[in-house]
């Protein structure tokens, strides 16, 4: 650990925040941000580019409709429900002996249609920003007419001419590798070491060509940007800097406020919104976070969730060095069964668009993933990956950690808890194979692990 960061040696960094001592450690830890509602100088993208995004998922409902029949009842819109788990709640406050006041939510991006993650927003919509792109430009497509001829023969035959590229640990390459198959382009995913096989087969089954590291995702990114570089007919989808892959995220909130309306929740001042989301290199939980404070402001409290092993998004808003430091540098090991959170270095993008959005972060190890699993299951019959389980934590380290306590009371939200809502973004899980999903189960165990 003798590298420098920014001019200051490890050692500094860690007596400067002190929390590091604990991330080193691998305990898991709760950071509350000194700069949540900071004025914010970094961001020039508003609530009228997450409209626009809007609107063009809904120019391509008719052609999404027509190829992937499974959104037919949601008219060609990528949605996931909105549920109460009551059963779960009781569950958890039983084995935290805790109360969890308000009312707990499970937003269920795992039963997204087409790829069954979180990613099927941002990924899908960005591999079809680009089409439409190519369309327009080439005079293939007038912005009047019926996007269901992006399933055309002849649209198909055009995209093959285009390549597109990208880098993943898996979730996103299935985004980006069944949407771009699907329209016809030639497409490319770099898998990092944690890509689970079956995720690789599936897109391999669909034609798309997956190129596996031994390394990590910063590394099969790296990889995979260099080789689209040298390409001018390629097409690289940038996780830790791409704007559209965010703002595809971002359309979330606007639907999340429609579903509360239906739901009859309130959301204001006596009625606070706490989200909770996995986090990877931000892009996800940063978009949706952006979104939902464009439709919730003050009222809205999201708190990110990392892997023990790879907080790198802690670390890069706690330092401020966002991208310029990995976990690696202190002495982590980014090794998760949370494939879809195995990410070392965060997006500084994000990191700074968001970093006085975010309310804080906290890490969670992977036994626990495990229990929350198959606690859900028992409870709900609701079956998540294990990255997808992060969140629930967030509800217990608020009601049970200092900082927490601290939050709350900062924020005036003591005496309207009772009326909280707690969300917890579930991020992926529908298409793990059957025997896989098993033994996550069997790896999960009914008490907590103290
Ligand atoms: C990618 C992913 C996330 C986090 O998204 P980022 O954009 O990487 O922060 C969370 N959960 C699952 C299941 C994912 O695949």
């Amino acid at each position: 650990m003798s590298t420098k960061l920014e001019g200051k040696s490890v050692q500094e960094w860690i007596e400067e925040y002190p929390l590091l001592h604990k991330l080193i450690k691998m305990d898991e830890v709760l950071w509350v941000n000194p700069h949540y509602n900071a004025k914010n100088k970094n961001t020039n993208l508003s609530i009228s580019n997450i409209s626009e995004a809007a609107e063009r998922l809904q120019r391509f409902a008719p052609y999404i409709e027509t190829v992937f029949p499974e959104t037919k009842n949601t008219n060609g819109i990528i949605e996931s429900p909105l549920v109460e788990i009551n059963k779960m709640k009781k569950a958890m406050e039983q084995a935290y002996q805790l109360d969890i006041h308000g009312t707990l939510l499970l937003k269920c991006d795992n039963d997204l249609p087409i790829s069954g993650s979180i990613k099927a927003r941002g990924g899908i919509y960005e591999v079809l920003k680009h089409a439409e792109e190519l369309a327009l430009e080439h005079g293939m497509l007038k912005t009047s007419d019926s996007y269901k001829i992006f399933a055309s023969p002849d649209f198909r035959q055009f995209f093959s001419q285009y390549k597109i590229a990208v880098g993943s640990t898996g979730n996103l390459g299935l985004s980006i590798g069944i949407m771009s198959a699907e329209l016809g382009f030639k497409v490319t995913v770099h898998m990092s070491a944690d890509a689970k096989q079956w995720k690789k087969d599936l897109l391999r089954s669909k034609g798309v060509n997956v190129i596996e590291y031994p390394s990590d995702y910063s590394k099969a990114v790296e990889e995979g940007r260099k080789q689209a570089e040298a390409d001018p007919n390629c097409y690289f989808i940038d996780d830790e800097n791409s704007k559209d892959l965010f703002l595809g995220y971002a359309v979330a909130a606007s639907r999340l406020k429609k579903q509360l309306e239906e739901m009859d929740i309130t959301v204001d001042e006596k009625h606070p919104l706490f989200v909770y989301l996995p986090c990877g290199v931000g892009g996800g939980p940063g978009g949706i976070t952006f979104g939902l404070k464009m439709e919730f402001g003050e009222h809205v409290h999201c708190f990110f969730a990392e892997p023990t092993h790879s907080p790198c998004f802690l670390i890069g808003q706690m330092t401020g060095l966002q991208d310029k430091v990995s976990v690696f540098d202190f002495g982590l090991d980014n090794r998760t069964d949370a494939d879809g959170l195995a990410v070392g270095r965060s997006s500084s993008f994000v990191g700074k668009t968001i970093g006085n959005m975010l309310s804080g972060c906290f890490t969670i190890q992977d036994q626990r993933l495990y229990n929350f699993l198959r606690e859900l299951a028992d409870q709900e019959n609701i079956f998540l990956e294990p990255s997808a389980l992060a969140g629930f934590f967030g509800p217990i380290q608020l009601a049970s950690q200092k900082e927490g306590e601290k939050y709350l009371t900062n924020q005036k939200l003591q005496t309207n808890m009772d009326n909280a809502t707690h969300l917890v973004w579930a991020t992926g899980g529908s298409m793990v194979p059957e025997e896989m999903m098993k033994e996550y189960y069997r790896r999960g165990v009914h008490d907590n692990v103290e």
